[in-house]
Formats: C-alpha cells, sequence, structure tokens
C-alpha cells in the first residue's frame, strides 16, 4: 500500500461508500449501475478511495472500492469508476473530503431546461448549502458533458460557484462534495431537493 493507507484503511472506507451507495441507490438516484462515490484518504499525495466500476450500486461492497491517485489512476490494481478522474479533480480544486455522482432525473431536466445555470433564491433549504435562507442569490452551475474527463474537469473549474458545493452536467447528472461522506451526502440531498423543486415550476 501506498503512503500510510493501509488494505484495512481502504477497506473501512469501502464499508462506508457502499453504505452510502445503498442509501442513494434506494433513492432511484444511481439506477444500474450508473454513479460514482469517493473519499479522500490522504491529501499529499492526494489519494481517494473511489467505487468500482460497472457494480450494481445497491449491492456495493466494503471490497468494491479502488484506491486512485490524482489523476484518478488505480495505485493498487482494479478498475475504478471511469469518471474518477473528476472526482480526484474536485477534490482538489475545492477541498472537498468526499465526492458523489449521480445520475438523477432532476439533474439532467433542470440542466436541459436552464444550460446557463439555475438560480435559487428565498428558499429555507438553501441553508443546506450553507447560504442565507433570503435576499441571496445562489447559482447551481451547468456545464457541457464530455467523456474526456480533462474536459469536463476544465469546464468544472471554469464553471464552479465557490458558494455551491455542486455542478450539473447536462445530459449527465449532479456532481456535489463535502468535507466527508455524511456533509456531501447532505448537499446532494439538499441539491436534488432544490432541482426537483425548480422542476415543477412553470
Ligand atoms: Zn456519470
Amino acid at each position: 500500500m501506498t503512503a500510510d493507507i493501509t488494505a484495512s484503511g481502504l477497506q473501512e472506507a469501502g464499508a462506508v461508500l457502499a453504505a452510502e451507495s445503498v442509501r442513494f441507490a434506494s433513492f432511484g438516484w444511481m439506477r444500474g449501475t450508473s454513479g460514482n462515490l469517493s473519499v479522500v484518504l490522504s491529501r499529499d499525495p492526494l489519494r481517494l478511495a473511489v467505487t468500482a466500476s460497472g457494480h450494481d450500486k445497491g449491492e456495493l461492497t466494503a471490497a468494491d472500492v479502488v484506491l486512485v491517485d490524482g489523476q484518478g489512476t488505480a495505485v493498487n490494481g482494479g478498475r475504478p469508476s471511469a469518471e474518477a478522474e473528476l472526482h480526484a479533480r474536485v477534490a482538489a480544486l475545492t477541498g472537498a473530503g468526499a465526492v458523489v455522482h449521480v445520475h438523477t432525473v432532476a439533474s439532467v431536466a433542470m440542466g436541459h431546461r436552464q444550460p446557463g445555470g439555475i438560480v435559487f433564491k428565498d428558499l429555507e433549504m438553501l441553508k443546506g448549502v450553507g447560504q442565507p435562507a433570503h435576499d441571496v442569490e445562489v447559482t447551481l452551475p451547468v456545464i457541457g458533458n464530455s467523456q474526456d474527463m480533462k474536459v469536463l474537469g476544465d469546464r468544472l473549474e471554469a464553471a464552479r460557484d465557490p458558494r455551491m458545493p455542486a455542478v450539473v452536467v447536462a445530459g449527465h447528472g449532479l456532481y456535489a462534495w463535502g468535507a466527508d461522506p455524511r456533509q456531501a451526502r447532505h448537499h446532494t440531498e439538499v441539491v436534488e431537493w432544490l432541482l426537483e423543486l425548480e422542476l415543477t415550476r412553470r
């Protein structure tokens, strides 16, 4: 194992990510084998535990996790999610300790409807992403999709609003992040709630 990350440390992270995955899958946000989760295990050098590619997210186990470096490349074998590189980029860029990526209907629908970004204001729920409930406009950026994680990362970096711990990828889904898996989950739930609300407005 690299740095100070032991096999049992990686397994522990895997157990946390598996529990989070089962929860998100139960919401219908990780249909099929879509979506992926990560948690930062070391900052310098950057190392993340990322969910393995191709698994049913409702059936994930502690072993279905891969250790990756700052480029999203597997450090000790295994096949990480194809989007591991973007998880690493988000962690490096934002200082987040955990990243959530889900394919939700509301994120795709709202990204299609408002490709320039989705503006929220005067909603109590904005407190859930650390913003005032009143008088402040907060924009959730929407970026174009790409199969090239470098391109996607560049778009995310350019569009990111530091006040909003999430980005919508058009025609694809939602990325959200937080200090740890629990906060990343809360941010995901809050942003998804905001998107579902906007979806009901005509
Ligand atoms: Zn995806």
